[in-house]
């Protein structure tokens, strides 16, 4: 039995053994798993057992080193703990900007003080990260926002407002770009600091949405002190580290919603069938467009997983994601908001509403994640700038 047979079988037991009942056989979904944080209270006591048996052996960060809590996985072993995870159709026992966006911006510009202080706890699922990128003036150009950062020695002043904090009510710290040298050509004079969002000064306001849900804020600052030490990489340098957190934030995106968004769900045919009755499980379905369509949306996201799976392999490899992550973006999010059209449409008018008696659970998911999806060519950059990173940055067009 070669090395990774015997970690398979090992990892399989492993699951077999650690994973409640409860939360095997799951729906999946895009956002599906546990987000953590101080203020998490779980819908489910068994999501903390199955969190804390996961950190214990470093399994919610499977390929971080084992020193700030990571398993110290190859990328080959972390394939089949995902597959196999997959198998028993549980979700992942942590997920959020943490483990995906400022993790891995951290193990590649934090310091080493940083990286002790701030992985361990993300791998725990204790601390919950959201993100301060985005200002009412500032959002495809980024560069020019304004929120500002006032140099007093070992500690700056904030004062300023970011928008569409996805989450900022339940995040415990904030990774933001502030502006720190406002004569500066303005991607010159950006910080990218680390904030607790307990700091005096920091507050939050959530805007609501179409969906009913609520998970976008306003954060604002105001005179809140930051101390230096909170930097990441170097002060007035915080354009490069954002630049490298968008690219693992644009390739997450793309896999969490690119990827036929839960595996685990009942698949597109399925979904079809119950809703034309006497179609029985296994018969194809009469209509031949609705088959075609169905057809051509699951070959589509079989590409684009395998694509994915190579550059997972490739970033495992220790390869950064480069500009390659907006073609993924691209594509990512527009197959996501294909499938919700085609949901929709199978659901026929199931899905007109997404509250109340009369709709079927399955069809109130639909509608809210279709109204979801809208965002999603917003989201970590617009598909149109995007296509402009694509044509200067990998096609080489010119300006
Ligand atoms: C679901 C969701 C979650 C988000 N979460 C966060 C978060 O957690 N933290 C955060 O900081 N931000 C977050 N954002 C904000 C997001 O990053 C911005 O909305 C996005 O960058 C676009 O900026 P904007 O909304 O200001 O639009 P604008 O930049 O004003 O763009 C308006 C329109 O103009 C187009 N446009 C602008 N510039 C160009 C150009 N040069 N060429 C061609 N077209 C152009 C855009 O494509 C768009 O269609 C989130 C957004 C969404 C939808």
């Amino acid at each position: 039995m070669s090395d990774l047979e015997a970690f398979r079988t090992e990892t399989r037991d492993w699951l077999d053994q650690s994973c409640p009942d409860s939360l095997r056989g799951g729906t999946g979904g895009a956002l599906a798993g546990t987000w953590g944080g101080r203020k998490w209270k779980p819908d489910n006591p068994d999501q903390r057992v199955w969190l804390d048996r996961c950190a214990e052996r470093g399994l919610t960060a499977p390929t971080w080193p084992t020193a700030y809590g990571g398993g110290g996985l190859s990328k080959e072993q972390a394939k089949v703990l995902s597959e196999e995870m997959r198998a028993l159709r549980v979700p992942p026992p942590l997920i959020g900007f943490g483990l995906t966006m400022i993790g891995p911006t951290l193990l590649q510009y934090g310091t080493e003080e940083q990286k002790q202080e701030h992985l361990p706890p993300i791998c725990r699922g204790e601390i919950r990260w959201c993100q301060g990128y985005s200002e009412p003036g500032a959002g495809s150009d980024l560069a020019g926002l304004q929120c500002r950062a006032e140099d007093r020695g070992d500690h700056y002043i904030i004062n300023g407002s970011k928008i569409w904090t996805s989450d900022a009510d339940q995040a415990d710290w904030i990774f933001a770009l502030v502006r720190t040298d406002p004569q500066a050509k303005k991607q010159e004079g950006i910080t990218f600091l680390l904030i607790d969002m307990e700091t005096p000064g920091v507050t939050v306001s959530p805007i609501k949405l179409i969906s009913g849900s609520s998970p976008f804020c306003e954060t604002h600052f105001e005179n809140v002190k930051a101390w230096k030490k909170n930097v990441v990489f170097k002060e007035h340098a915080g354009w490069t580290v954002a630049k490298a957190l968008l690219g693992h934030e644009r390739t997450m995106v793309a896999e969490a919603f690119g990827s036929g968004a839960g595996g685990a769900r009942r698949t597109l045919a399925d979904r079809a069938r119950s809703h034309l009755p006497g179609v029985q499980e296994g018969q194809p379905l009469p209509d031949a467009v609705l088959r075609s369509q169905i057809a051509r949306m699951e070959m589509d996201t079989q590409a684009f997983g395998l694509t994915m799976q190579r550059s997972r392999d490739a970033a495992k490899a220790g390869h950064q994601p480069g500009a390659e992550s907006s073609i993924f973006k691209v594509v990512g999010t527009e197959l996501n908001q294909r499938r919700q059209e085609l949901l929709l449409k199978i659901a026929g008018p199931q899905a007109l509403g997404w509250e109340g008696a009369g709709f079927a659970p399955d069809e109130l998911q639909t509608t809210r994640d279709w109204l979801r999806s809208r965002g999603n060519t917003i989201e970590g950059g617009t598909s149109e700038v995007q296509r402009n990173v694509i044509a200067k940055r990998v096609l080489g067009l010119p300006d």
